[in-house]
């Protein structure tokens, strides 16, 4: 069984969440994705925006109607910084040795996995699915792989229609009082426009 882990701080889950899990699906033949709300993501300059439980609230509303995907909490409230090589050891106990976990991420944070707790490891529990995202096209791959040798045969990059959305905008466009729909789905607009979230003026990009 092909597994996907979409982690991330989804502040807020948005449109382009939902695109790469679907092509990394259709690319690597996954039953499913699990969405892992991070409970502090450590590579973040700043803090998340929104609680983990509303963060965890609104992947739960998108991804609602989806039936292979999932919102799993593992990392919500796991104390300190939240490290993706806990929870990869974590799913593998849990699912066992017939699971073949796939990573999906944005070339955004794959330039960062050398910063990760534990690279190899990583790299062990599971391969990398990995999407380009707008503004990441001179990614330097050379240099990526002198870095982390381990990685050569655990990439694969998932050819799919850049999705230029991202949380950042979505936070500064919410506190400007602009319409978030079209970019998350409509249930997840609303439930930001209901709990009053991303009211105050956003930070600046976050690193992840
Ligand atoms: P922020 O703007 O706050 O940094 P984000 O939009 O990058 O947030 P995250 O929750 O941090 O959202 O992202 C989770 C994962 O999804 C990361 O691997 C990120 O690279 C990937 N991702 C998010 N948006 C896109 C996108 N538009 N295209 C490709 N990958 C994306």
């Amino acid at each position: 069984m092909n597994v996907g882990i979409l982690g991330g701080t989804f502040d807020p889950v948005h449109l382009g969440h939902l695109s790469i899990a679907s092509s990394a699906m259709d690319q690597a033949a996954l039953e499913k994705v699990l969405f892992i709300p991070a409970g502090q993501p450590r590579l973040k300059r700043s803090e998340p925006s929104a609680s983990v439980d509303h963060r965890q609230e609104m992947v739960r509303l998108a991804t609602l109607d989806i039936p292979n995907y999932q919102v799993c909490d593992i990392e919500a409230h796991r104390p300190g910084p939240t490290y993706s090589v806990d929870t990869l050891v974590e799913l593998s106990d849990k699912l066992g040795p017939s699971a073949d976990l796939f990573f999906i991420l944005g070339l955004d944070v794959l330039g960062q996995l050398d910063r990760w707790k534990e690279p190899e490891r990583v790299l062990e529990l599971c391969q990398l699915l990995v999407l380009n995202r707008p503004g990441e096209q001179d990614f330097d791959w050379t240099g990526f792989y002198g870095r982390i040798p381990e990685a050569k045969d655990r990439v694969q990059v998932v050819i799919a229609p850049l999705v230029d959305v991202s949380a950042t905008d979505l936070r500064n466009r919410a506190s400007a009082g602009e319409p978030l729909e079209g970019q998350v789905p409509d249930a997840v607009a609303e439930y930001i426009r209901q709990q009053g979230l991303y009211l105050t003026a956003g930070e600046g990009r976050t690193a992840n």
